[in-house]
């Protein structure tokens, strides 16, 4: 019997990508190989409890939604994290896969959408990016890099660039929160022309204050 560490599982308006706006349920699982500065989710470095598969499942059904975000943490930190995403897959979801792009994709069911955060200087995790996940990008996948300051966004470009990514999925640049203003992201985008999306996190704006639960 397969089993994951689980951090939350709730029913909310996702707020990021092309996700955002919709209503989705989460699951969050717990751990993460990696610490960025800015990161907004450190409670799930470690707090969790164990749940079988079949657990989260029902859990997902209860909640109701069609659409269903698995993320973390860092959710391919765990072995049984591909079965979950399969059976969420078989029971008709629509499933997003969040994953910080330092570990294997390949090995996610094909039916999944992978969300790769990719990570700048920024957030003192830029090199951890593994290279050959790109190399298996397919045009449903989407690339997320989350700005701290003009440094993290030359590095966005830069890769954006020299991996033609625009032509091979759907990329958005995101202001990290507190550090760099929509406005001035914005600004930078229109002045170069890029073929990307600028992406909110509008579960901040619906819901300033909340620290978790979003
Ligand atoms: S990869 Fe995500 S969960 Fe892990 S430290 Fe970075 S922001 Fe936090």
């Amino acid at each position: 019997m397969y089993s994951l560490i689980i951090n939350e599982i709730y029913r909310t308006i996702s707020g990021e990508a092309t996700s955002a706006g919709r209503i989705c349920t989460i699951v969050r699982l717990t751990g993460c190989n990696l610490r960025c500065t800015w990161c907004d989710t450190a409670y799930a470095y470690t707090e969790g409890r164990e749940m079988a598969v079949d657990e989260v499942l029902a859990e997902v059904r209860r909640l109701d939604a069609g659409l269903v975000l698995v993320t973390g943490g860092e959710p391919l930190a765990q072995d049984a994290t591909p079965v979950l995403l399969e059976r969420l897959c078989d029971d008709g979801y629509e499933v997003l896969l969040e994953t910080n792009g330092s570990l294997d994709i390949s090995g996610v069911d094909r039916r999944v959408t992978r969300c790769m955060d990719i990570k700048c200087p920024g957030s003192g995790q830029g090199d951890s990016l593994r290279r050959a996940n790109l190399d298996c990008l397919r045009a449903r996948d989407e690339i997320k890099f989350i700005l701290a300051d003009r440094i993290d966004y030359d590095f966005a470009c830069e890769l954006i660039e020299s991996s033609d990514l625009s032509s091979r999925c759907t990329i958005f640049l995101t202001p990290a929160a507190g550090l760099l203003t929509p406005s001035e992201l914005a600004g930078w985008i229109l002045a170069d022309g890029l073929d990307v999306r600028l992406g909110l996190q509008i579960h901040k704006y619906i819901w300033p204050e909340a620290k978790r639960g979003v």
